[in-house]
């Protein structure tokens, strides 16, 4: 959904939207599960600089609710997490900033992001305040054992007969310096 600057400058829009599994491209090993739901008003901001320019910003306020598919950072299992979030963000044309020693924001609350051209495509501000709302890493659970780094078994699902002592040549050369810096 295109949030043009022309429709905005005539009157605020509001917006009630539901995005499919698929629209929105998230990250790597990021699924979404539900419909992204999403509402809010998106309106038209005039700042003046000066006497002669005037500066037409974007404020978005909204929220949306979804809910994603991740996977255990330690075992790769999959992890499911509701992602819910509201937001205040003010678009500023890119450039409107340039040679500008301070910014005059007129809601200082808001995030401040930038649009380019004549407008504002909803599904990116979407992706973007999803992204934000995740935590960096998730595990299935806390005390996840993870996966044994030899065989690849998952270990909250089975022991592996490997041993823990790890023979791999690559780790011999290093046992060879430790042993000589022992002695
Ligand atoms: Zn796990
Ligand atoms: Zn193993």
């Amino acid at each position: 959904m295109f949030l043009d600057i022309k429709d905005l400058e005539i009157r605020p829009l509001d917006f009630e939207e539901e995005f499919q599994a698929g629209v929105i491209d998230f990250a790597d090993g990021t699924r979404q599960r539900t419909p992204l739901k999403s509402s809010g008003r998106a309106e038209l901001v005039e700042e003046h600089h000066g006497k002669h320019q005037i500066v037409k910003d974007i404020r978005l306020r909204g929220q949306l609710s979804t809910r994603l598919e991740l996977q255990c950072a330690r075992c790769l299992e999959p992890v499911w997490q509701d992602v819910k979030r509201e937001f205040e963000l003010l678009y500023r044309p890119l450039g409107a900033d340039a040679g500008r020693d301070e910014l005059s924001v007129t809601d200082a609350e808001a995030e401040i992001g930038y649009y380019q051209g004549d407008g504002l495509l909803l599904e990116d501000v979407l992706r973007e305040q999803v992204l934000l709302a995740l935590p960096l890493k998730v595990t299935c659970r806390e005390d996840c054992k993870g996966l044994c780094p030899q065989c690849g078994k998952n270990l909250n699902q089975e022991q592996c007969s490997c041993s823990r002592e790890i023979d791999d040549p690559r780790w011999a050369a290093l046992k060879d310096v430790r042993s000589r810096l022992e002695h």
